[in-house]
C-alpha cells in the first residue's frame, strides 16, 4: 500500500518545501498530488505558519505558465497574485527528490470563473440556455485546447509523476457551493444530472454527429424538471432523499441519449488528454467522487489504459460507506487501472486514530490499490502524525 496525500501551493509556499516534504516523508507519505492550478475557497489552516484562515484566489495556476503555449486558445492559464514570484511546483520537484517523493500535479482544468465570465460563450449553457458562472463546457475547441496545452507543459517542463485531472469533462453535479446558493426546490440526482448537461450549440452538433439529437434530449429534460417541481407537494417526508442508483434512474426516466454522449466525449476527451501527456513524457489520472464519475459522463472501461489511475474520493462519515464506495467502482474499473481511495482526514471524517484505521482498512477491504489523504493544509498536526502507524 502507497500512501500519498492532496497538499496546496501556500502549505508549500508558506511552510517552505522542505519542511512539508521532510515531515511527509517521516510520516510514510510516497507522493503528493500537488495543486498546481486552482480555484477560489476559504479555508482555516491550524498549523499554517503566516496565516490562519486563507482565502484562495480563483482560478489562477502556482506554475510559471510563460512557456506555456495554448494553442491559439482563446484562454490563457493566470498566475497566482498572492506568489507573483514563486513557481511553487518547481521548488516542490526540486525538493522532494531529496525525499523520495513523487510530486503529481493535481490539476483543476475547466472550473474557473474567471474564464467562464470573461468568455461566457465558451461556459456550460444549461437547458433553460443559461451560462454557468463557473463551468466551461469541455467540447469547445478552445476548452480542448487549454486543457491539452495545461497537460503538455507541466508534462514537458516538469518532472512530475502524472497529472492528475480534476473537472476536464462534463460537470460533476448541479450543487456547486457557490455563495449563497440556495435551493427551494428538491434536487434528485437525476434533476442534478440533467441541469448540470450542457446543451450548447457546440454540444448539440456533436451530438448530432454521433447519432444522438440532443436538442430533443433537452425538451425532454425541461419537461422533467417542470413535473418534478409540480408535484413536489406530493412529497410526504422531505427527509427521504432518492438516492438510489444514478445510471438506472437515468434509464427508467428515458435519457440513455444523454448518457451515450456524455460517454463518448469523454473518450474522445481521454484520448486527446493522454495523447498529449505521452508526448510530453507523462501520463494522465482522474479524480473525483463515484457520483462525480457518473455526472462527468467518465467512461469506467478507461479505454486501451488511457489512464494511469482513479483517485476515487471517498469522503464519508459512515465508514462502512467507504468499502462500499470503492468496492462498487473496483467492479467496473479494468484490473491494470489503480484506484487510490481518497480518505478525509479532516473533521468529521478520519480526524482521530481509530477512524483513520478504520477509514484505511475500510479502503483496503474495497480493494484500494493505495491511499491518498486530504489534505496536509486543514489537518491537524497530530493526524498528520499519525499517518506514521499505518505502516
Ligand atoms: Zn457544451
Amino acid at each position: 500500500m502507497r500512501l500519498g496525500i492532496y497538499v496546496h501551493p501556500w502549505d508549500l509556499a508558506d511552510e517552505g518545501a522542505k519542511t512539508v516534504l521532510h515531515k511527509l516523508a517521516s510520516n510514510g507519505i510516497e507522493f503528493i498530488n500537488l495543486a498546481v492550478s486552482y480555484h477560489s475557497g476559504r479555508f482555516f489552516l491550524p498549523h499554517n505558519p503566516r496565516r490562519k484562515i486563507y482565502n484562495a484566489e480563483e482560478g489562477v495556476v502556482y506554475f510559471d505558465p510563460a512557456r506555456m503555449n495554448s494553442m491559439n486558445s482563446r484562454i490563457h492559464p493566470i498566475k497566482s497574485k498572492c506568489y507573483p514570484s514563486k513557481d511553487i511546483l518547481k521548488e516542490a520537484v526540486d525538493t522532494a527528490k531529496e525525499y523520495s517523493i513523487t510530486v503529481n500535479a493535481w490539476t483543476v482544468c475547466l472550473h474557473n470563473a474567471v474564464f467562464a465570465r470573461d468568455h461566457s460563450e465558451l461556459a456550460v449553457e444549461n437547458m433553460y440556455g443559461e451560462a454557468d458562472p463557473n463551468l466551461l463546457c469541455p467540447v469547445k475547441s478552445d476548452s480542448r485546447k487549454y486543457v491539452a496545452s495545461l497537460i503538455s507543459s507541466l508534462g514537458a517542463d516538469y518532472e512530475v509523476g502524472e497529472i492528475e485531472l480534476e473537472s476536464a469533462f462534463f460537470p460533476s453535479s448541479f450543487l456547486h457551493g457557490a455563495h449563497h446558493e440556495v435551493m427551494g426546490i428538491r434536487i434528485t440526482p437525476v434533476m442534478s444530472y440533467l441541469l448540470s448537461t450542457c446543451f450548447c450549440q457546440d454540444c448539440i452538433t456533436n451530438a448530432k454527429g454521433k447519432g444522438i439529437d440532443l436538442k430533443d434530449a433537452r425538451d425532454r429534460a425541461i419537461k422533467l424538471i417542470h413535473d418534478e417541481i409540480m408535484n413536489q407537494a406530493k412529497i410526504i417526508n422531505p427527509e427521504a432523499v432518492n438516492d438510489s442508483d444514478l445510471t438506472k434512474n437515468l434509464k427508467q426516466s428515458g435519457f440513455e441519449d444523454i448518457m451515450s454522449y456524455k460517454k463518448a466525449v469523454s473518450r474522445d476527451l481521454l484520448s486527446e488528454y493522454s495523447e498529449a501527456a505521452n508526448q510530453s513524457g507523462t501520463g494522465i489520472s482522474i479524480v473525483s467522487t463515484s457520483k462525480g464519475l457518473t455526472g462527468s459522463g467518465i467512461d469506467l472501461d478507461f479505454p486501451s489504459g488511457r489512464i494511469n489511475g482513479l483517485d476515487l474520493i471517498a469522503y464519508f462519515q459512515n465508514i462502512s460507506d467507504i468499502r462500499r464506495d470503492v468496492a462498487a467502482i473496483r467492479k467496473n474499473v479494468p484490473d491494470h487501472t489503480p484506484i487510490r481511495a481518497g480518505i478525509n482526514i479532516n473533521y468529521p471524517y478520519a480526524y482521530n486514530p481509530s477512524r483513520l484505521n478504520q477509514s484505511v482498512e475500510a479502503a483496503l477491504s474495497g480493494r484500494a490499490d493505495s491511499i491518498i489523504f486530504y489534505n496536509y493544509g486543514w489537518a491537524t498536526e497530530n493526524i498528520i502524525e499519525e499517518l506514521n502507524n499505518l505502516r
